[in-house]
């Protein structure tokens, strides 16, 4: 039987996460994951990796409740099992504080992650210039680790990864017969599409290891973010920025905002900075396409745009983009056994 061959263009979170769920989903194909930048170099490996929804405006909330459930789900078997540990997932509690009362208190994610419940009067006391908060657990991955196990598992199943800029998708054509486009903003370039751009985030990733708890305001500017190695201090939501450059002013202004959250930050050490560009549209982009030039037809598969969020829905979107693959898997294998007249 004639392997189908699958490319997949992007090695962060989105094009691993949806390599392997191709792999471990798809029997009789070969995965190929092309990128120009590896982990650590993605934005993937900026992010602070916790799972609490961004909403995608132009995406149905269903489409997005269900996509972060699928990810809460599998993050939650990944806990439970012998790969913990290498996978650097954990659970995290914390609280999310508002200076203002939300006129949503109860958002629509409320009942995937575990015990969401309004803040007591009692643990309000910690944040004195908040009005109300809410408690919850979710989880957290540390990014360069989960990226590194996507990666072995990927190998593990048979699958490559290869350094290499696409500048056109045509390149493709002649190896592969269906490509998966996980570029992230990438796609700006390689697609045309006009409708993704650059959110910046600056970032602080400091020792601090009495941290435990996260804590967020309500606006989700300011964050603090402990994970296995470092806690994550953030941030900046900065539109249509393309500096990938520190800026220390910058970096002050987020140590002093979380100090104000957290005073005992004013003891953590080893501080390091880093920045990344969220892949922002106002929906995922999570459709088939087919490429024609000529007489000839490429099938591609787009997942990408998943901005400030896609931690928190990557293997739901793994998922669907996984079904829209499959269907084609069948289109071609049909094509190939149609009787030659
Ligand atoms: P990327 O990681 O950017 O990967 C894109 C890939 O495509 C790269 O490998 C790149 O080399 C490749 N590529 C692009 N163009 C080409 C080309 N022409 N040829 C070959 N390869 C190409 N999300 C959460 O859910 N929770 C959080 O706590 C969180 N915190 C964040 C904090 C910051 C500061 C930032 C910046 C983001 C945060 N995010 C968070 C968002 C999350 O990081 C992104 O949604 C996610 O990383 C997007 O992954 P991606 O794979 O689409 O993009």
């Amino acid at each position: 039987m004639t392997k189908t061959k699958i490319a997949v263009v992007g090695a962060g979170l989105i094009g691993l996460s949806t390599a392997v769920c191709i792999s471990e989903s798809i029997p009789g194909c070969r995965v190929t994951v092309i990128a120009d930048r590896l982990s650590p170099n993605t934005t993937s490996d900026v992010a602070a990796g916790i799972l609490i929804p961004h909403v995608y405006p132009d995406t149905p909330i269903h489409q997005q409740k269900q996509w972060f459930r699928e990810t809460f789900d599998y993050l939650s078997e990944i806990c439970n099992s012998s790969q913990v540990s290498e996978a650097g997932v954990h659970l995290i509690s914390g609280w999310q504080v508002f200076k203002t009362i939300p006129e949503e208190k109860t958002p629509f994610w409320s009942d995937v992650v575990l015990g969401f419940r309004t803040m007591t009067e009692k643990e309000m006391k910690k944040f004195p210039q908040h009005k109300f908060g809410q408690a919850f657990t979710t989880f957290k991955c540390d990014c360069q680790p989960y990226l590194l196990w996507l990666k072995k598992r990927l190998k593990e199943n048979g699958g490559h990864v290869h350094a290499r800029k696409i500048e056109d998708m045509w390149e493709l054509h002649s190896d592969y017969d269906i490509i998966v486009n996980c570029s992230g903003l990438g796609s700006r370039k390689l697609m045309h599409d006009r409708e993704i751009y650059p959110i910046r985030g600056q970032v602080l990733k400091v020792h601090a290891p009495w941290i435990r708890h996260f804590i967020r305001d309500g606006d989700g500017l300011t964050y603090i973010y402990p994970g296995i190695r470092d806690v994550t201090l953030g941030g900046t939501r900065q539109k249509d920025d393309w500096n990938l450059s520190p800026d220390p002013n910058t970096s002050k202004g987020i140590l002093s905002r979380c100090c104000a959250l957290e005073p005992s930050l004013r003891a953590a050490q080893d501080i390091k900075v880093r920045v990344g560009l969220r892949p922002t549209r106002s929906a995922v982009r999570l459709q088939k396409e087919v490429l024609v030039r000529g007489g000839a037809k490429l099938p591609v598969i787009h997942n990408y745009g998943h901005g400030g969020g896609g931690f928190s829905v990557h293997q739901g979107t793994a998922r669907e983009a996984t079904q829209l693959i499959k269907e084609c898997v069948a289109e071609l294998e049909m094509s190939r056994h149609k009787p030659k007249l």
